[in-house]
């Protein structure tokens, strides 16, 4: 199977291992796109441990189980990255079948020797 976030490379190289917690992300990049595989894959359990500690009362298990099922993930398309920023778009099917696009600039820091996604503005 081919890795959802569009790496070229297949899921059980590219962000499978991070998923499993046998690799860590070394970019920001590699962590962005193992999220959005996580959502692709509704694994609410991983977009919540690599979310920084600071943020991650903002977010609920249960909400993101629910973002990452009702919708379907088409593509990810990576518009720039930085050591600690990442641009991104997410493409997907809203539950009524319309098409949208998430863009995002997520912003990511270092704790200890990992990287967590901290937060993102959301453009339209
Ligand atoms: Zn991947």
């Amino acid at each position: 199977m081919e890795c959802p976030c569009g790496s070229g490379s297949t899921l059980e190289t590219c962000c499978m291992p991070l998923l499993k917690g046998e690799q860590n992300p070394t970019t920001a990049e590699a962590l962005m796109r193992s999220r959005y595989t996580a959502y692709v894959l509704a694994n609410a359990k991983y977009l919540i441990e690599t979310t920084h500690p600071s943020a991650r009362h903002l977010y609920s298990k249960k909400s993101i189980l629910q973002w990452a099922s009702e919708n379907q993930w088409m593509r990810l398309e990576i518009v720039s990255a930085s050591a600690l920023n990442v641009v991104f778009r997410a493409y997907f099917k809203d539950p009524s079948g319309q098409e949208q696009q998430h863009y995002e600039n997520s912003t990511f820091a270092r704790l200890g020797d990992k990287l967590y996604y901290v937060s993102g503005i959301f453009e339209e």
